[in-house]
């Protein structure tokens, strides 16, 4: 039996909202889910970034926190906390993910640079082009594929990594990030095995390598469910061991960290770590908080403990797995096997009758919030398609729409709830229409890109 590994202490109610008033509030979002108000959303499956349920020891902690600027104790227990964790010799708090990636391509990045990893995330890939930097996806062929069943979709290319390290020159190269779970790739865990093979071709090459661990524990459990050797481990110990293979990591803490904002750089080089910390200072804050209130960096060192209970971990991958195997049996193509933290809806599947261009899985996140104010969000030519040198739309590898699920804050009767919709919507799937895109930005153009119907 799984159950909620909690019960709940403090609510929020949900805004119901009608048919015709969703039709009203999309619209004056031109179809963007980013731009709906969140009170007119029921429920919110936008992201699992920051939208945890903190617990009560978390809220503890807050009121605990020490807001020193400097040497503040907070500091210490959150850098501890993580030192043990993941054996790296500096921890530099940011005040998001993000931050940590912006810091390290200022230090590592710029033109004639590559930087490869399993999948970018999107604000991973936006820092590294910033900077002048060129992002390459090396994922392995079975992640590419949403209806083939496999346990680390995830996965580095190893062949690929190695093609481009001496295509490009190892100088050229100056780091190799492996990101866990691989969000953009669906949530797909990453294998001990694949991450010790990506280290001995780093170490061939003389290359550091860095996670981005945003979902770490996510992945160690799948890791100790699926990987031969590993059942008997605890989670932590499995953690520890995929920390151990790399030089450095950066992570967004509003994932496996459990909190509402926060994150973190690490690493172990210590002339790069002083540099980072100067950047920091510049941008961010002291290092001893990093742009966040002290209280945050006490809520993080509770919640990265907290998400190693392996009861938590348990029904959180049941969840999503659970929430997958509704909509599978209902004939919903999803990207299979579900991953750690969304369910994929499979769009080009889905909207088959819909091409790329005409956006399948922003219509599908449209209707599934005029069906039932469920709020997901499309991960394919609306967030990564891009546009050769004649205009021609360039389609990204798979269009799926993600529904996250943030982390203690639904039940099962939920998800039941988001289930019965989807099915409905796939039921009627041929009414979909396509979408244009009116105005966009000239990166990460999702989040506030306007759009509308085609007739
Ligand atoms: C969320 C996320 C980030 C960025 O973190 P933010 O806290 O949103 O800035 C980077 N990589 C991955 C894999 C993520 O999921």
């Amino acid at each position: 039996m799984i159950i909620e590994p909690f019960k709940i202490k403090s609510v929020e109610p949900l805004n119901f909202t009608t048919r015709e008033q969703r039709q009203q509030l999309l619209k004056e979002a031109h179809y963007n889910a980013f731009l709906l108000h969140a009170d007119d959303v029921m429920i919110d499956l936008l992201t699992d970034s920051g939208t945890t349920a903190m617990s009560a020891k978390q809220w503890a902690g807050i009121m605990d926190g020490d807001e020193a600027y400097a040497g503040s104790r907070s500091y210490y227990k959150f850098e501890s906390v993580l030192k043990d964790l993941t054996g790296f010799k500096h921890v530099i708090p940011t005040h998001q993910g993000r931050a940590a990636e912006r810091i390290l391509c200022n230090l590592i990045g710029g033109s004639g640079k590559v930087i490869p990893n399993n999948s970018h995330f999107d604000t991973t890939r936006a820092n590294i082009e910033f900077s002048g930097a060129v992002a390459v996806d090396l994922l392995n062929e079975v992640g590419k594929h949403p209806e083939i069943t496999a346990d680390f979709k995830g996965n580095m290319d190893v062949e690929a990594l190695e093609q481009l390290i001496v295509k490009h020159g190892p100088e050229n190269i100056p780091i190799v990030m492996i990101t866990v779970t691989n969000n953009s790739g669906g949530g797909q865990p990453v294998s001990m095995a694949n991450i010790k093979d990506v280290r001995k071709v780093c170490d061939k090459y003389g290359l550091p390598l860095f996670l981005d661990a945003c979902r770490f524990a996510e992945n160690a459990m799948f890791i100790k469910m699926r990987e031969p050797g590993y059942a008997e481990k605890s989670v932590k110990e499995i953690a520890q061991e995929m920390f151990s293979y790399a030089d450095g990591a950066t992570m967004s803490a509003k994932k496996d960290g459990m909190v509402n904002t926060g994150g973190f750089l690490a690493m172990n080089n210590d002339a790069m770590a002083e540099q980072a910390r100067n950047v920091l200072i510049v941008t961010e804050g002291f290092p001893t908080y990093g742009g966040l209130a002290r209280r945050d960096l006490e809520a993080m060192a509770q919640g990265l403990t907290e998400v190693l209970d392996e009861n938590y971990l348990t029904y959180r991958l049941r969840t999503i797995e659970y929430f997958g195997e509704k909509l599978r049996e209902a004939g919903v193509p999803i990207l299979e096997p579900t991953g750690g933290h969304a369910v994929y809806l499979d769009a080009a599947r889905f909207a088959s009758h819909l091409t790329p261009e005409q956006l399948p899985g922003q219509s599908i996140v449209c209707a599934l919030y005029t069906e039932a104010g469920i709020r997901g969000v499309e991960i394919g030519s609306f967030m990564f398609g891009t546009y050769d040198e004649h205009g021609a739309h360039v389609a990204p590898p798979m269009e799926l729409v993600r529904l996250a699920m943030p982390r203690r804050v639904y039940t099962q009767s939920h998800v039941d709830y988001c289930v019965e919709a989807i099915i409905n919507v796939y039921n009627n799937r041929l009414s979909l229409p396509g979408y244009r895109i009116l105005t966009q930005a000239p990166l990460l153009r999702h989040f506030t890109a306007t759009l509308e119907p085609i007739a």
